[in-house]
């Protein structure tokens, strides 16, 4: 099957896709993305993705490329064409091309815009989550705006290599303090042994998770409180359950960190139910037009 990518107003064939060699994603890092699920053929929390991506522009004073109207037929053509039913829609704005400087008030070009479409398999998530996934941590070495969803994702990757290595599926990035941050590209949280429902305030040290933001929504409909703090890397060693959220993994169990077996190995309640639950509170817009 042919695949497309969404390229500036064009759907071109996967491997005519191009962008400028002086485009600043590629040279800066300076541009921002989104990643939303899509399942049984409807995107989940369109709204709640498209206002951080509005946000993450604002905070680097990029134009936004197109209207709210355009997005919405953009990502969906995208889907569309490339017939996912479950998998994810990717979109990527860059300040634009133009003759390499650190200024950035010379660009004249208007931004670049990138949207991909993928099918992963729903069955593979949920053999995944029904064993649940391993953590390792690693220090965190990201820049202090990790609020902002930017391209900068070199120190996530190298962690999150890092953890493939050792057969972990994601990274937890541990502050100066011993406290984890989040994951390389998820959102952290434990449940102490006490049943304390725990994971780190937003601010600039993470980015506010749109999957961390509905499971917010989803445990008030539970009657579960949670507690907004920082947590110790002990603390989540000797939690009762750990769970990562992130629009492509809901939410995961965590399993093990490092060499640490949380509970009795195997996927916590809590966890397992709220992933069971997450997709009757999260906004389902299909995606077929
Ligand atoms: N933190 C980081 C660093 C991430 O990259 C991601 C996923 N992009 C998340 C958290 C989770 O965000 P969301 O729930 O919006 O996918």
């Amino acid at each position: 099957m042919n695949r497309y990518i969404y390229v500036n107003g064009r759907y071109q064939h996967y491997i005519d896709a191009t962008i400028h060699a002086e485009d600043r994603g590629f040279q800066f890092g300076d541009a921002v993305y989104e990643v939303c699920e899509i399942h049984d053929g409807r995107i989940i929390d369109e709204s709640r993705h498209m206002a951080r991506l509005a946000r993450s522009l604002g905070e680097l004073e990029i134009p936004e490329p197109m209207t709210a109207r355009a997005w919405h037929r953009v990502l969906r053509e995208t889907i569309r064409r490339n017939r996912v039913r479950n998998g994810i829609v990717y979109l990527q704005v860059s300040r634009g091309a133009g003759p390499r400087d650190f200024l950035f008030s010379g660009v004249k070009t208007a931004p670049t815009v990138v949207c991909l479409a993928r099918a992963v398999s729903p069955e593979k998530q949920a053999r995944a989550a029904d064993q649940g996934i391993a953590v390792i941590t690693h220090p965190d070495m990201r820049w202090g705006r990790c609020d902002i969803k930017t391209v900068m994702l070199l120190p996530a990757s190298l962690a999150k290599q890092k953890a493939s290595k050792t057969g972990a599926q994601e990274a937890w990035l541990v502050d100066g303090e011993g406290c984890v941050t989040e994951g390389g590209s998820s959102n952290a949280w434990i449940i102490t042994a006490k049943g304390e429902l725990v994971t780190r305030p937003t601010d600039q040290a993470i980015l506010k998770g749109v999957t961390r933001t509905t499971l917010v929504d989803v445990l008030s409909r539970e009657g579960l409180t949670l507690t907004e703090r920082a947590f110790t890397v002990a603390e989540a060693k000797n939690a009762a359950e750990a769970f990562i959220t992130s629009a492509t993994n809901l939410v995961m169990p965590v399993v093990r960190i490092d060499e640490t077996t949380i509970g009795d190995g195997r996927p916590g309640p809590h966890a397992t139910r709220l992933r069971a639950l997450f997709h009757q509170v999260a906004e389902a817009v299909p995606a077929a037009q």
